[in-house]
């Protein structure tokens, strides 16, 4: 038995494979998705936020388009993807609907959590649809995602939104309950590993010869997910799906491996902006815009005195107290162009000075790190 508990946990990603979720009809496995609402409905009314990564729009699509999924070009599984797409989340939409929760379909393309300024787009969507209890219901956007630039599977795509919006749980919903020390299909002598502190190259090395047999992620990818996801804050669990209500089963205590987080999420984006090499630019704050900030705030272009450097939406810049001292690094909501023009300003003219409806702050405090104050 785990002794796991959710307590501790608050923003959560859920990742589930098509092999759970698609039953030997090539359709959705309506009971077992209904099972997992009620779970998800049950930590969302204790207070977890949640977000669903789920597979399943290719073996949908090829079901209605009958496309046999093992002999066919990407132009035919981009094709499935579409049609597929649009069941998969409505299925969720109905199910989650069951228990009044709104569900949001979310489909992303490795660009938008790798590239700086399109993370920040992608975090604030779903920051703010987390703020109105909505579940995102995330894919990739397989019909347009070619080859090259594919997450290629959906557990990595999983840890990748987990390190977006700084989750501390990330769930691996697997047909197996875990990692063990060789492939337990084949060797009787296999052992579970409950837990993980460190993911060695032994740990890579066992995980590579462990394969699951559909989907077409197998154990490597899980922990290949779990390496991204630690390193963010995030621990990661892998455990069986291929049961009714496995989150109430992980809580009850079912068997699965959980990969420690290094940190905190918090910890880790603000260790890795504090080490970014290429600063871009300089805001430099009034007093007020610099308590506000020391006190754990985010920065509001009313508190920008000025503003050098060049730079674009995403590119660290520093900000400079009233002496000129650089006390801190950020991620910038906006350019050096517009920043410029809004610098001073109070929130209600933003949209009057730039043109169109900006945002609301210029360094967002998740996005920020503080020189000697380590909060
Ligand atoms: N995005 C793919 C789908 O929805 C699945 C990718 C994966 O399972 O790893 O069909």
């Amino acid at each position: 038995m785990s002794d796991f508990s959710f307590e501790k946990y608050r923003r959560l990603v859920i990742k589930v494979g098509s092999s759970l979720l698609i039953g030997d009809d090539g359709h959705v496995h309506r009971r077992w998705l209904e099972g997992l609402a009620d779970d998800v409905a049950t930590l969302h009314g204790q207070g977890h936020e949640l977000l669903i990564v789920t597979s399943g729009a290719i073996a949908i699509g090829s079901t209605i388009l009958g496309i046999n999924k093992r002999r066919v070009r990407l132009e035919d599984l981009q094709a499935a993807a579409a049609a597929g797409q649009v069941q998969l989340v409505h299925a969720y939409q109905e199910v989650l609907g069951e228990h009044n929760i709104i569900a949001a379909q979310v489909l992303l393309t490795p660009g938008d959590t790798e590239n700086r300024r399109r993370f920040l787009n992608a975090r604030s969507t779903l920051s703010r649809l987390l703020e109105r209890f909505v579940v995102p219901v995330i894919n990739e956007n397989d019909t347009v995602a070619t080859e090259e630039i594919r997450y290629g599977d959906n557990d990595r795509l999983a840890a990748r939104v987990a390190q977006l919006v700084m989750a501390d749980l990330l769930i691996l919903l697997s047909d197996v309950d875990g990692l063990y020390s060789a492939d337990p299909r084949q060797n009787k002598d296999a052992v579970h590993i409950a837990e993980v502190r460190q993911i060695s190259d032994e740990i890579l090395a066992i995980a590579g010869e462990t394969r699951s047999d559909v989907g077409s992620g197998g154990m490597a990818t899980k922990v290949q997910a779990a390496r991204i996801a630690t390193h963010a804050g995030c621990s990661t669990i892998v455990t069986s799906g291929a049961i009714d209500r496995p989150l109430s089963a992980l809580a009850a205590g079912a068997r699965c491996t959980i990969f420690r987080a290094e940190g905190t999420p918090a910890s880790a984006r603000k260790q890795w902006l504090a080490g970014a090499l290429e600063v871009r630019g300089e805001l430099h704050l009034d007093a007020g815009a610099t308590r506000a900030l020391r006190a754990g705030g985010s920065l509001l272009p009313v508190g920008v005195v000025a503003v050098s450097g060049n730079f674009r939406r995403g590119d660290v810049v520093s900000v400079l107290d009233t002496n000129g001292t650089e006390f801190g690094r950020g991620l910038a909501e906006y350019s050096s162009d517009e920043a410029t023009l809004i610098a001073g300003c109070q929130s209600d003219q933003i949209e009057v000075r730039l043109g169109y409806r900006g945002r609301s702050v210029m360094l967002h405090h998740d996005e920020l790190v503080l020189f000697g104050n380590e909060r």
